[in-house]
Parts: structure tokens; sequence; C-alpha cells
């Protein structure tokens, strides 16, 4: 289980791969796709190795991508039924 996930704005992404380069874990990679702008936007390659550190969303310039944690698996346990 992946202990977070991303949110990516892809129209306000410049392609400058921060994301992707101070991903502690790897998670991102540049997409094949491109934006309005023209620029290649991150895509998750490895979501499950993600932590929602947030280290993506400090190093984007243009606020184009955060990260975050999801709640504590634990305290969810009686509400998932897992
Ligand atoms: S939140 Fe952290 S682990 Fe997840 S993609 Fe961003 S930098 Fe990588
Ligand atoms: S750091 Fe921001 S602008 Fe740069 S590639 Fe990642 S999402 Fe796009």
């Amino acid at each position: 289980m992946p202990k977070g996930s991303v949110a990516i704005t892809t129209e306000r992404c410049k392609g400058c791969g921060f994301c992707v380069e101070f991903c502690p874990t790897h998670v991102l990679e540049l997409s094949n796709a491109f934006n309005a702008k023209g620029y290649h936007p991150p895509h998750m390659l490895n979501a499950e190795k993600c932590s929602g550190c947030n280290l993506c969303g400090m190093y984007c310039p243009d606020f184009a991508i955060f990260g975050y944690k999801y709640p504590d698996q634990k305290a969810q346990k009686g509400e998932q039924g897992q």
C-alpha cells in the first residue's frame, strides 16, 4: 500500500523535471503527452512507492504538483473493514 499520493495540475507544468529528479523514491517520470503549453507533465510511474512527503511539491516552481499523505491506515482499519 502506498503511504501517499500526488495531485498534478498538468496545465501549470513547465516540464522542468525537478519533481522527477528530487523524488527520493523515484515515483515520477515525465509523460510523453503534452499539455496545452507544449510541455511534458509528470505522471506516476511507481505510485506504490509514494510516501506523500511532498518534496516534489516543494521543488516545483509552478505549484503544479503536491504530495499528500493518506490518513493513518491503522486508524482507518475499522472504517474500511480490513
Ligand atoms: S510526495 Fe514524495 S514520494 Fe511522492 S512523488 Fe512527491 S517526492 Fe515522491
Ligand atoms: S517540478 Fe513542477 S513544473 Fe517541473 S516538471 Fe514537475 S510538475 Fe512540472
